[in-house]
């Protein structure tokens, strides 16, 4: 499943969301960490590595 780097608007929170692609952009992803729905998707390719991003599996 492809993974999709997110971050938090409010908390700034970077956390990954995988999910179909036939989700993207109807699923409503919200912050693991705080709830907020003020999350931006990155479309950036995974060329960075972070140690604060958490990994973060819808559907669990
Ligand atoms: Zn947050």
């Amino acid at each position: 499943m492809p993974q999709y780097d997110h971050t938090c608007q409010k908390c700034k929170k970077d956390f990954v969301v995988e999910m179909r692609i036939s989700e993207v952009g109807k699923k409503e992803v919200v912050c693991p960490e705080c709830g907020s729905k003020e999350v931006t998707r990155n479309v950036t390719n995974r060329s960075f590595t972070s140690e604060s991003i958490n990994r973060y599996v819808w559907d669990k």
